[in-house]
């Protein structure tokens, strides 16, 4: 009992120290795999060699500066008229058509989308979501194997990354890690803001309903612009 009570501040502050992930990668990569499939069926790959050789040059150079440069990230352009992006555990990120039509050829809103879905990924935010939802039924997952429960978490994920997001913070989060990257290939500070900028005109059309997925799996805009600025005059602009 004496070694319990000694081993508990112990394991306490031991945790602290540490991440705050405790979801092993293997657990993370294989319903994060489950997931990838389940988006590839709801919405096919588009086949354009060239668009996705830009997007994996431009996504494996901001991976490369990210907290998790050796993840596995794999990129897919999928069909939908849609504007969306979106980061799977598994180290896969998916853009739609209608977000590449949108943007077009700025390449600097692409680095901005790109920078933010390798920030999930980077941060682990996938396996966050994973614990914090789902606590002893994913530990149950981890000790007796991959089964049925672990296929139907799978699926209450996808529709949670496609539709409602990682939550406000995670988000936020996102975006700083964005703007660190950017700045770490010595693009502009403000350059993660290109892309949030162009949207706002679209937050404020209630009409619009190509964006509405991406927006309500987001914070708003304004708050992400403003949230990002402070950052940005906070750690990398200097005085
Ligand atoms: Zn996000």
């Amino acid at each position: 009992m004496a070694r319990i009570k000694l081993l508990l501040p112990a394991l306490a502050l031991l945790l602290s120290g540490c991440s705050r992930i405790w979801v092993p990668e293997k657990i993370e990569n294989r319903i994060g795999e489950a997931v990838t499939r389940s988006v590839l069926a709801q919405m096919p790959a588009h086949a354009d060699p060239a668009w996705q050789q830009y997007l994996e040059d431009m996504g494996r150079k901001i991976a490369a500066v990210s907290e998790r440069p050796a993840y596995h990230y794999r990129y897919y352009i999928v069909e939908s008229s849609t504007v969306n992006a979106f980061a799977v555990p598994d180290g896969s990120i998916f853009v739609t058509t209608g977000l590449l039509k949108m943007i077009g050829q700025d390449q600097l809103a692409l680095a901005g989308v790109l920078a933010h879905e390798t920030g999930h990924i980077a941060r682990r935010h996938g396996a966050e979501t994973l614990q914090s939802e789902l606590g002893f039924g994913l530990l149950s997952t981890i000790i007796f194997g991959f089964g049925n429960s672990a296929a139907k978490q799978a699926g209450n994920m996808t529709s949670q990354i496609m539709g409602l997001g990682y939550g406000r913070e995670m988000e936020l989060e996102a975006d700083v890690c964005a703007v660190r990257y950017l700045a770490r290939l010595g693009y502009p500070p403000d350059s993660s803001l290109k892309f949030l900028r162009s949207i706002l005109p679209l937050e404020k059309d209630q009409h619009d309903i190509t964006i509405e997925k991406y927006l309500r799996s987001h914070p708003p805009t304004t708050e992400r612009i403003q949230y990002v600025e402070a950052y940005i005059r906070r750690y990398l602009v200097k005085p």
